[in-house]
C-alpha cells in the first residue's frame, strides 16, 4: 500500500499577498558582491535567454542600478517577472559555479531588485529606434507576445497587440496566482511595453470579432499568434458531469478576477470549508492547491498516480504546497467520480511502479470523500484561429507547425507563431526565448517584403 504525505495544518492564515519579499538595496548589493565575474559564466548558459547576468550583477555591485537595468534589458523584456517565477533552481542559479560551495548567487532575486527598483525610480531611458518599419499584429499578450511585441517596437515596428481578456498579460495575468507574482508588477511591465509605442486591444477574440485575414485587410504586413495553450484536458472517467468538477484555470482565473474585484468572491468554486481534490501534480495542480486554500477550503488533497519524484511540479512549489497544509497522495489513479447530482467524492485505483517510469493498476480501490475535484492534467491549443484562417497546418495535437527560415513562419506567408501554442505548455523564459527567435524572422520576412514591393513600384 502505498505512504502517503501527511502535513500538519498550523493556524496560519494564508493570504494572496507575495510570498517572497526579495532584496533591500543593502541585501542586493551584499550578495552581488559575491559573484566572482567568471570569465566564462555558467549562469549565462544555463539562462535560455542568454541574459548577461555577470555583466549587469556587476554594475548592480558598484550600485549603479541604471547601468544593472539596461543590461538586463538588452535580453528581456519582463525582468521582474522572469525574476519572480523563472525556475531558476534548474537554470542560471543551478549553473553558478558558487554552487559548488553551498552559496550559489540568488540571481532571481537580483534581477527583481533591479527591475523593482528601476520601475519605482524610472532610472533607465527605454531605447527604441526612430521611423516605421512595417506594421505587426500579435494575437495573444502572454509572454510570446509581449516579448515579440517589444523586440519590434524597438526596432520601430508599428505594432498592436490583440487579447480576448479584460487586460493584457495571458497566464501572467490570469493563470500564476497572485502569492507568487503580483499583477501590478505584470501591469508595470506592460506599461513599459506600451511606452514602446505599442498598442493593446482587448476584449477582442481572433477567429471571432475579427480574422486574421481582415487584419491584412486592415494593413498589417505580418501576424504573429501567441495564444497559447487554453483548452484544459478533461478526465474523461464516469461523473464527468456532476456539479463540483471545476478545471483549475477556470478556478485561478475566478480566483484572480475576485482579488482584483472583477467578481464577486462568490463566483469563485471554491468555498470556505470545501473539501478539496486537485488531480495532476505539475505546477498548475500546485497553485490550484495552495489557492483552494487561501480561499477558504478545508483541506486540499493533490492526486496523483505516479510517485513523488515523477511529478512535473518544481520542488521549491511543492515544498511551499506541504508546508501550507496541501497533502499528497501518490500512486491514485481516478477512475470515477462519486455522487448522483452534487460530488461527493473520487474513487481511484491504487497504481504500483512497472517498468521504465510507467505505473500499473493493482485492482485495488480507495474512495476519497470531496465535494470539489480540480482537474490539471494539461491544455492543449484552441482551433479557433486555425479554423477561421486558410493554409496554417497543426501536428496531431493542434500545436501550429513553424520553419525554421524565416523563423516561426507557419505553412501560411506571413503568419507567425510562437509560445506555448508551438512548443507545448512550457516555461515563461522558453516562451520568451522562442518569440525573441521568431521576432528577428519577422524582421526578416517584412524587410523582405517591402523590397519586393519597392522593386515591384519602380
Ligand atoms: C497556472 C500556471 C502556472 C505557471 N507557472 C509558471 C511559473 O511559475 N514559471 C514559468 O516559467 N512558467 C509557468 N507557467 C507556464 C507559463 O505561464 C506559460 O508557458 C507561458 O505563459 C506561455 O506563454 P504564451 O505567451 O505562449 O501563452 P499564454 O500566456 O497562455 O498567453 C496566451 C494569450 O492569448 C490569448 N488568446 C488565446 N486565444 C486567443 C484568441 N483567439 N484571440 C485573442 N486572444 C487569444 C489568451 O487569452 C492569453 O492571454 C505556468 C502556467 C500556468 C497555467
Ligand atoms: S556563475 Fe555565479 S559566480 Fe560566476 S558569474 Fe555567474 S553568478 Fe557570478
Amino acid at each position: 500500500m502505498p505512504t502517503d504525505e501527511k502535513n500538519n495544518y498550523d493556524d496560519k492564515v494564508l493570504t494572496f499577498d507575495e510570498i517572497d519579499e526579495g532584496f533591500s538595496i543593502k541585501e542586493a548589493i551584499v550578495e552581488a558582491k559575491r559573484c566572482l565575474n567568471c570569465p566564462k559564466p555558467l549562469c549565462r548558459t544555463g539562462c535560455p535567454i542568454e541574459n548577461e547576468i555577470p555583466n549587469f550583477i556587476q554594475e548592480l555591485a558598484k550600485g549603479n542600478f541604471g547601468g544593472a537595468s539596461s543590461v538586463i534589458a538588452r535580453r528581456s523584456n519582463l525582468p521582474a517577472i522572469c525574476g519572480r517565477v523563472c525556475p531558476r533552481e534548474k537554470q542560471c542559479e543551478a549553473s553558478c559555479v558558487l554552487n559548488k560551495k553551498g552559496q550559489g548567487i540568488k540571481i532571481g532575486k537580483l534581477e527583481r531588485f533591479i527591475a523593482d527598483f528601476d520601475a519605482e525610480m524610472d532610472i533607465s531611458p527605454l531605447i527604441k529606434e526612430s521611423g516605421t518599419k512595417g506594421r505587426v499584429a500579435i494575437i495573444g499578450s502572454g509572454p510570446a507576445g509581449l516579448t515579440v511585441a517589444g523586440d519590434l517596437a524597438k526596432l520601430s515596428f508599428e505594432v498592436t497587440v490583440f487579447d480576448d481578456q479584460s487586460e493584457p498579460g495571458g497566464v501572467l495575468m490570469y493563470g500564476i496566482p497572485e502569492f507568487r507574482l503580483n499583477k501590478e508588477v505584470v501591469r508595470r511591465e506592460i506599461r513599459r511595453i506600451e511606452r514602446l509605442g505599442v498598442v493593446f486591444r482587448t476584449n477582442l477574440l481572433v477567429g471571432q470579432d475579427i480574422t486574421v485575414d481582415e487584419m491584412f485587410q486592415e494593413g498589417f504586413d505580418a501576424v504573429f499568434i501567441g495564444t497559447g495553450t487554453a483548452l484544459p484536458k478533461r478526465l474523461e472517467i464516469p461523473g464527468n458531469g456532476l456539479s463540483g468538477v471545476i478545471q483549475a484555470m477556470y478556478f485561478l482565473r475566478m480566483a484572480m478576477l475576485a482579488n482584483s474585484g472583477e467578481v464577486n468572491s462568490l463566483e469563485v468554486p471554491i468555498h470556505d470549508g470545501d473539501k478539496v481534490i486537485v488531480v495532476g501534480a505539475g505546477n498548475v495542480a500546485m497553485d490550484a492547491a495552495r489557492t483552494a486554500l487561501r480561499v477558504g477550503a478545508a483541506q486540499v488533497t493533490v492526486v496523483y498516480r505516479g510517485t513523488e519524484q515523477r511529478m512535473t511540479a518544481l520542488k521549491s512549489e511543492y515544498e511551499e504546497a506541504k508546508q501550507e497544509g496541501v497533502q499528497f497522495k501518490w500512486h491514485r489513479s481516478p477512475i470515477r467520480y462519486i455522487g448522483t447530482c452534487r460530488l461527493e467524492g473520487l474513487e481511484c485505483e491504487y497504481m504500483e511502479n512497472a517498468q521504465e517510469g510507467s505505473v500499473r493498476g493493482t485492482g485495488q480501490i480507495e474512495q476519497l470523500p470531496a465535494n470539489k475535484v480540480i482537474i490539471a492534467i494539461g491544455q492543449r491549443p484552441a482551433a479557433r484561429i486555425i479554423s477561421t484562417t486558410s493554409g496554417i497546418e497543426v501536428n496531431e495535437q493542434g500545436y501550429v507547425i513553424t520553419k525554421v527560415r524565416p523563423y516561426g513562419m507557419t505553412t501560411r506567408r506571413g503568419i507567425f507563431a510562437g509560445g506555448d501554442v508551438v512548443h507545448e505548455p512550457a516555461t515563461v523564459v522558453l516562451a520568451m526565448k522562442e518569440a525573441k527567435k521568431v521576432a528577428e524572422g519577422i524582421v526578416q520576412y517584412i524587410e523582405a517584403k517591402k523590397l519586393m514591393e519597392e522593386c515591384a513600384d519602380s
